[in-house]
């Protein structure tokens, strides 16, 4: 019976010509929209390949607006002139959400050079000297991409960027490291640095905007050919996926749609992606709020959000004023221990919140005095939103 099973679904048609080119971790051959940063991010390291001066930039911006993609691109490119030009350059990236210490991350750098070196029990600095020494033998210039390191630097401090550059001050010779830090938001994430070292980021920022509804269209349109069979997906299914997607401008949502859209329309055994689909993977999708933008946000956020979300909850109502959103969120910081967060602070959170299509944040109306204001989340039933958090929190 699973043979017969098995055997029918191989046999049936699909939409799909190669879905993987819609997954996350593709990056397509050309980067649509791309080109003024692609020069942009030139500029910067030109100093690396003319005068071997190491330099840092800062790429910023919200989820899926190709900071991973453009940087890696980058990186391929950086790494081929060299050979052109008889220079040692190389490039590697490294997720410091997933390599979330200093010595997993030094782990990695050791690992690219060397696999086989004996570094057990090492401690980080020690890791890094390895490869520092091993680069200055070798006469290799990296340009080191640290991507989400926003997460790193809240968990673990900004050690890691005094090390890398202390590490070539103590061997002598000049800097090899030079640096993409990746990060989603400029501000918090210089905050989190010293003056010195913000300094070291500051004139070489890279904010990536977010994609409207006509780029992501032509993102996705860039895939179709690969990933479906000709003619299988109606241009509306498209464009329909296109506007949910700019809310957040968010292309990792829209391409993610998009293969789901394909997904149901297999399982409903049509010949085409129509924009019925498209809505019904939207839903699927849950909502508008998706849980890797939860997964995204920072401890307080959370604190903040689920607070939103048990008030909203309790009132059965649209929306609460923020004076009761700050009674719910102190409530929420006494269960977990936290203290809770000033005013100011809590009102940037939520606008923040606000920002990422999580809550909406409006004024209250005439009527009501001073700059009083009222929050919702009108994308996802909040007792989801809350379970969700509840889990994210306790892990
Ligand atoms: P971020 O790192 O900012 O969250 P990614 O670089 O992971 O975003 O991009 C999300 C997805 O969208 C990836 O699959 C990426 O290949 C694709 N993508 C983003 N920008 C573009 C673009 N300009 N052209 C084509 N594909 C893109
Ligand atoms: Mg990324």
């Amino acid at each position: 019976m699973s043979r017969r099973i098995f055997e029918e679904e191989l046999g049936r048609e699909t939409v799909f010509r190669d879905a993987s080119k819609l997954l996350p971790d593709y990056v397509p051959p050309v980067l649509v929209h791309r080109d003024e940063e692609f020069r942009q991010l030139t500029r910067f390291f030109r100093p690396v390949i003319d005068n071997m001066a190491s330099q840092r930039a800062l790429i910023t911006g919200s989820t899926g607006v190709g900071k991973t993609a453009l940087t890696m691109k980058f990186g391929a490119e950086f790494k081929s002139t060299g050979a052109g030009k008889k220079l040692n350059l190389d490039y590697l990236h490294i997720n410091c959400r997933k390599d979330k210490t200093l010595h997993a991350v030094f782990m990695k750098l050791v690992q690219h050079y060397n696999p086989r070196w004996p570094y057990r029990g090492l401690g980080p600095e020690k890791l890094l000297d390895m490869v520092v020494k091993y680069l200055s033998s070798h006469d290799i210039y990296l340009l080191l991409a640290l991507d989400e390191l926003d997460y790193f630097i809240q968990l673990n401090g900004p050690d890691i960027l005094y090390s890398l550059t202390r590490a070539f001050e103590e061997l002598g010779g000049p800097n090899r490291i030079s640096i993409i830090a990746i990060a989603r938001d400029k501000g918090e994430f210089l905050r989190l640095l010293d003056p010195p070292t913000q300094s070291t980021f500051l004139h070489n920022v890279m904010p990536l905007s977010k994609y409207n509804s006509k780029q992501l269209a032509n993102i996705m349109n860039q895939r179709v050919g690969d990933a479906f069979r000709p003619g299988a997906v109606d241009p509306e299914a498209v464009e329909l996926i296109a506007d949910v997607a700019s809310r957040w401008g968010d292309a990792r949502l829209a391409l993610e749609l998009l293969w789901r859209s394909g997904m149901v329309a297999d399982r409903e055994r049509s010949d085409s992606v129509l924009p019925e689909h498209a809505r019904e993977a939207k839903a699927e999708v849950y909502p508008e709020i998706k849980k890797e933008s939860l997964q995204d946000l920072n401890y307080h956020e959370k604190l903040l959000l689920l607070a939103l979300a048990r008030r909203l909850k309790i009132s059965k109502q649209a929306y609460a004023i923020t004076g009761e959103v700050e009674k719910a969120y102190a409530v929420v910081c006494e269960e977990y221990g936290e203290a809770p967060l000033k005013h100011t602070q809590l009102w940037e959170r939520l606008k923040k919140l606000g920002e990422l299509g999580l809550a909406d944040v409006q004024p209250s109306g005439p009527g009501q005095r001073g700059q009083s204001m009222r929050a919702s989340i009108p994308e996802a039933p909040v007792v989801w939103i809350e379970k969700e958090l509840v889990k994210q929190l306790k892990s």
